[in-house]
């Protein structure tokens, strides 16, 4: 098997078995996001306390980029510390200019290094991560929102 097909095989376990599809009972942040050039859907759930993301759900529907690229960024932030999930954040998009690969969060994101090959599939692919810059900067201003509460 080449390297290719495994990375092909990898993308469509994730798309046939998405990790944390569902919803968070609590989420501190939800975002939806859709890609008008390919029709794909995220609603993203997160949960952030105390700078640390401590669940992230997903559902949608798309393309199967689409789909693994969130269950695989879901997998990669869940217990992270918000700076550290923005960091990889901008990894993610510096792999998709084919920038090197990203040394943080999953193993299988290498998987999606090939997409950015193909312009019109990177969209596809950074969904679900514009999801998650989104849901991260609504969870930092409602702590901040909190903070003032206190
Ligand atoms: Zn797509």
């Amino acid at each position: 098997m080449s390297l290719e097909e495994l990375y092909k095989e990898v993308i469509l376990d994730h798309y046939a078995h998405p990790r944390n599809h569902g919803q968070v009972e609590h989420p501190t942040a939800e975002v939806h996001l859709h890609n008008p050039s390919c029709g794909d859907d995220i609603y993203l759930d997160v949960a952030v306390k105390d700078g640390t993301i401590t669940e992230a759900r997903f559902r949608g529907a798309g393309c199967s980029i689409s789909q693994a690229s969130a269950s695989m960024m879901t997998e990669s932030v869940q217990g992270m510390t918000v700076d550290r999930a923005r960091r990889l954040v901008t990894s993610f998009h510096a792999m998709m200019r084919g920038e090197g690969t990203v040394q943080d969060g999953s193993p299988d994101l290498v998987a999606l290094a090939g997409v950015a090959k193909f312009p019109v599939r990177v969209k596809c692919a950074l969904l679900a991560w514009d999801a998650l810059q989104k849901a991260l900067d609504q969870a930092e201003g409602e702590n901040l929102h909190d903070g003032q509460k206190a």
